[in-house]
């Protein structure tokens, strides 16, 4: 056994009470046990000793019957003064009047009336808990908690815990009663060595945190509303700092063990271009960003960057000149875009802003075949190719490089986890190419830290001077005559115009209707010969969908009706207009990237989104948003508010929606906290071998074995 194996093991055996399957728990039993495991992903003590509740029933305080409101639900004491069965045409129903100092209130129940009935003592005291509504001018509680005050009874006030649960589990008798009981049952019998500590000392002082026996304790029957913060606080720390430690740990780990290939000197390809060749004067954050890059390059580690920039805002330059700097110091680079439309347009970009400085570039994509790539290949293993081009087809197998000294990705959210992983495949003497992301999807700082905290980041936050603000405007259906004739404008002036509907994906024909109706209403209003109308779809063959696109960028066509298939990266100056047709279905950050397409020449753009009257609050938060900012870090923002993370683009994979009680939206303070004591104690022992650092080690190595159960929290 290795020490790390061993180690997994002792802790495991340290917890055999909460490892046990569920099943074995009193009050479970084995049908319970495998639905919990169905509905729930519970399996053992463990697991649903780590299955917090979602909300806390407030029955601390007794609120007075004149005081009460119809929301949420109360608690109120009271004497019951009358009782009755109706009788409905098909059901009974059981009321009840409870009557405090202050007024009355009703109770009823549909359901089983003659049991409950039994139960209500005229003039007994009664505390009931539930919500209040208003029917017909009544204040009536429906399916009360009730529990009967008997003399001398001490009344106990507290938090009860409401978990998540489902009809199924409720069925089988396992109700939020029942798993109550069968927690505290639990929670009673833990000690220590059931659950140690994960945190060491030095940092539950620090911080004033609570252990984590009490927290785990609190956070399910909370002694005080003091304490369950208490309880929350320290959870969601120790849920951050470990994701935080695992991620800056293991990135130090990969610099210690992989080395960079030193690209120590900028030579005469860099520096020719940038006197000869290029085609403006850099903005500040683009130089900026290639000074934090040539740091990279020129140390002998490497570089793992990720480099956000909004739209139009010129990270294909930046891109450029650190593949020249790697030509300069004899290394092969590779630049690789989503789609292969953009993966041309950048080829084509590229090879016209190089030319005549001796540089080799070519293409590679799925549609390269034969003879041509086979030539390819061969050249590019030999080296005669400096830079390559091209979409995912770059990563297959067969593509071998002499010496790649640098991967760029372009437009990152829309390459995995994995294909990025396949880059470092194609290194050589375990020196894998530097890697530079690329995206366009703004992320926000406290996100990305999380999101991208083994990474380092650049920012361009600078648009290239000159380019006019996209003005954004909502419209309606009322107002279709008014844009119809906008159009015509526009395009008497010569520009472009997007149209876009929402995705079509195979269970949405609905969508397909929605354009080609769209597309046919636009045929009167711009006939042919004297217009031309372009339509992209997802349902398309590529090939047929790429012609169209070709067709549009070359001018041939003035109209693109186009699902989402165009949002990334295509680059046609001569577009001024961008349509939103449904806008209400579109999430922020689409319609940003969406509105990204135009305003790239030097023409006044306009975004037009287009809604049905009747809007949700979110639909309106969203549309507002676009019309009032064009700054794609505000809108991520804003978007991080509305969907939370795990929604935002590219933190799918990231793991940040694992997170138990954690937030990355409302913790920005424990974020930054967790940050800032992770980086202390690397600092100072990168490796994790003080004393006082070991449990963290042992913590770490059973997070990165990817252990079940004892990953599963932080
Ligand atoms: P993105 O960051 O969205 O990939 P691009 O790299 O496609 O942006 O750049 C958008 C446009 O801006 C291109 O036409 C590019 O040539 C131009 N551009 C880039 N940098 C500058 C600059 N510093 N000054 C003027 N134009 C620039
Ligand atoms: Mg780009």
């Amino acid at each position: 056994m290795t020490g790390k194996r061993i180690l997994i093991f002792f802790m495991q055996m340290n917890s055999d009470k909460l490892n046990k399957s569920v099943a074995y728990l009193k009050g479970i039993g084995p049908l319970k046990a495998d639905l919990l495991q169905k509905e729930f992903s519970i399996f053992t003590a463990y697991d649903l000793l780590f299955h917090f509740p979602f909300r806390y029933v407030d029955k601390s305080v007794i609120t007075h019957i004149k005081d009460l409101g119809t929301s949420d639900a109360v608690q109120v004491k009271g004497r019951i003064i009358s009782k009755k069965i109706v009788k409905g045409q098909r059901k009974a129903r059981l009321t009840a009047t409870l009557k405090d100092g202050s007024g009355f209130i009703e109770l009823v129940w549909f359901k089983g009336v003659n049991y409950i009935e039994k139960y209500l003592d005229l003039n007994a005291e009664y505390l009931a808990y539930g919500k209040v509504s208003n029917f017909k001018g009544k204040i009536t509680m429906a399916h009360p908690e009730l529990e009967k005050i008997t003399s001398g009874k001490v009344i106990k006030t507290s938090f009860e815990p409401v978990y998540h649960n489902t009809e199924k589990l409720n069925r089988l008798g396992f109700d939020n009663k029942a798993r109550c009981k069968i927690l505290r049952l639990l929670i009673k019998t833990l000690n220590e060595e059931d659950l140690p500590e994960t945190l060491p000392e030095y940092i539950l002082n620090q911080l004033k945190l609570i252990p984590k026996l009490e927290a785990i304790k609190n956070i399910h029957f909370p002694n005080s509303f003091d304490l369950l913060e208490k309880a929350k606080n320290r959870i969601k720390f120790e849920e951050i700092f470990f994701f935080q430690l695992r991620m800056i740990f293991n990135k130090h780990k990969r610099r210690l063990k992989f080395n960079g290939h030193e690209f120590a000197q900028v030579g005469k390809y860099f520096n020719r271009f940038y006197k000869e060749k290029l085609p403006f004067e850099l903005t500040g954050a683009q130089k900026r960003v290639i000074k934090e890059i040539r740091a990279d390059l020129g140390s002998k580690t490497q570089m793992n960057r990720l480099l956000q920039g909004d739209v139009g805002s010129g990270k294909t330059m930046v891109g450029l000149l650190s593949m020249l700097i790697a030509l300069d110091n004899g290394f092969q680079s590779v630049l690789m875009a989503p789609t292969e439309i953009l993966a041309q347009q950048h080829f084509q970009s590229i090879v016209e802003s190089v030319k005549g400085l001796g540089i080799r570039v070519a293409f590679l994509s799925g549609s390269v075949k034969g003879k041509t790539r086979k030539e390819l290949l061969h050249h590019l293993e030999l080296g005669n190719i400096h830079i390559l081009i091209g979409t995912h087809a770059v990563l297959e197998d067969p593509v071998k490089f002499h010496n790649l000294g640098l991967s760029i990705i372009d437009e990152q959210h829309r390459f995995g986890v994995m294909q990025r992983s396949k880059l470092w495949l194609k290194a050589k003497d375990n020196k894998p190419p530097h890697i530079l992301v690329m995206t366009a999807t703004p992320i926000p700082r406290t996100l990305a830290m999380t999101v991208y905290g083994d990474l380092d980041v650049s920012v361009i936050d600078e648009l290239p001077p000159g380019r006019k603000e996209i003005k954004t405007i909502h419209k309606t259906e009322r107002n279709r005559p008014q844009v119809i004739a906008f159009f015509h404008d526009e395009i008497k002036k010569g520009r472009q115009i997007y149209i876009v509907y929402p995705l079509i994906d195979e269970s949405e024909k609905l969508d397909l209707a929605n354009l080609q109706e769209g597309y046919e209403r636009l045929l009167n209003y711009f006939p042919p010969p004297e217009f031309k109308i372009s339509v992209v779809h997802g349902r398309m063959k590529p090939q047929d969908k790429e012609m169209e696109m070709q067709r549009f960028v070359k001018g041939i066509t003035q109209i693109m009706v186009a699902t989402t298939v165009i949002e990334v990266g295509v680059n046609v100056p001569n577009a001024s207009v961008m349509a939103i047709e449904n806008t209400e279905r579109f999430g922020l950050s689409q319609l940003h990237q969406l509105r990204g397409r135009v305003g790239r020449g030097a023409e006044q753009s306009y975004c037009i989104l287009m809604s049905g009257y009747k809007l949700s609050r979110e639909a309106k938060t969203r549309i507002n948003t676009m019309v009032s900012t064009n700054d794609g870090f505000k809108i991520a923002e804003a978007d991080l508010k509305l969907r939370g993370p795990g929604d935002i683009e590219g933190t799918r994979q990231s793991g940040v929606k694992e997170f138990n009680l954690f937030n990355v939206v409302l913790d920005q303070t424990l974020l930054q906290t967790g940050r800032h004591i992770v980086e202390n104690i690397l600092d100072n022992d990168p490796l994790l071998e003080h004393e006082k650092n070991k449990i963290l080690k042992g913590r770490l190595s059973i997070l990165n074995s990817g252990k079940r159960d004892w990953g599963r929290i932080s």
